[in-house]
């Protein structure tokens, strides 16, 4: 089995693994650790947060299988403590099989005015903002229809797995990823009797396509860590990834275990 791993950049994060290599490591053991994507591991290990994970899977892509070790706090995608190395290596070597599950992504189309298109895809989500301080401008479409004109700071699309971070920030909702969906979420938006938005995070389901029609010459994206400026985008289009992340799971964490622990009794 290959296997690559992602670190967060501590002196912490780096000895646990040293030490994980080490207990892996054993003669005859049937693991090799490879160091790039050309490599094509079979298990990607993220050792650090949930950010650590975002960057290893931008790193990646779909084809391996990732775990976390958090050497934080509990991760919404890491599920192995440092404390627990030698249990983690022992259904590794004990070839005990995982349970694969698959966290949808979000996927954005970018199209400029110059008619170029750039397709991208997000674990957490799409943010846009206005490149300034002024307010963001989007006509919002759904499925080819007019829904509404936002103004505010943001727009936020978020995946089921992403529902817990940036959108929860906004009261989005927490959504499953068993579910195929996307979020949209605003972030300050203006409602007076001038403009009106529906204020509300809208799900939408596997097929919905939202469009957000860009009326500022330059704006913010973020795509889970990755963030810039790009001027003279005309719209984005995002909706339910056709391409899934795999997790390989070695115990049972729920998804609303997880946000327990998380959010309400740390
Ligand atoms: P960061 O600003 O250093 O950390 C953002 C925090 O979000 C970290 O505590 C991270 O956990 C946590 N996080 C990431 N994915 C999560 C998920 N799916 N569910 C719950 N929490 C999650 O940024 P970063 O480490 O590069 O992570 C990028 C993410 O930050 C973005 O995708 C966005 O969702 C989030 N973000 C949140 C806000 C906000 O809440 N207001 C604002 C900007 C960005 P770890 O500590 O385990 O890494």
């Amino acid at each position: 089995m290959k296997i690559a791993t992602v670190l967060r950049k501590d002196d912490y994060t780096r000895e646990v693994c040293r030490q994980l290599r080490e207990k892996l490591l054993q003669p005859d053991c049937p693991f090799r650790f490879v160091e790039s994507p050309e490599e094509k591991p079979d298990m990607v290990l993220s050792i650090g947060g949930d950010g650590t994970l975002l960057e290893a899977v931008h790193q990646y892509g779909f084809e391996p299988a990732y775990v976390g070790i958090h050497t934080g706090h509990l991760g919404f995608y890491a599920d192995w403590h440092p404390d627990e190395l030698d249990e983690f290596v022992q259904v590794l070597t004990q070839r005990t099989e995982p349970v694969i599950v698959e966290y949808p992504t979000v996927q954005c189309r970018i199209h400029t005015k110059q008619g170029i298109t750039y397709d991208k895809w997000a674990l957490n989500e799409l943010v846009i903002r206005n490149a300034s301080l002024s307010t963001l401008v989007a006509c919002v479409y759904i499925n080819g229809d007019e829904f509404e004109t936002f103004r505010g700071d943001g727009l936020i699309v978020s995946s089921p797995s992403g529902s817990t971070a940036y959108n929860k920030a906004v009261n989005g909702a927490l959504v499953h990823p068993s579910i195929e969906a996307i979020q949209l979420s605003e972030i300050a938006s203006i409602n007076n009797q001038a403009y009106r938005t529906v204020n509300s995070s809208l799900v939408l389901p596997n097929h919905h396509e939202v469009e957000l029609i860009v009326m500022n010459p330059e704006i913010m994206i973020g795509l889970d860590r990755e963030q810039g400026v790009w001027k003279d985008v005309r719209s984005i289009t995002c909706r339910v990834g056709g391409e899934k992340v795999k997790f390989a799971r070695y115990k049972k964490l729920t998804f609303w275990s997880r946000v327990r622990k998380s959010f309400i009794t740390g």
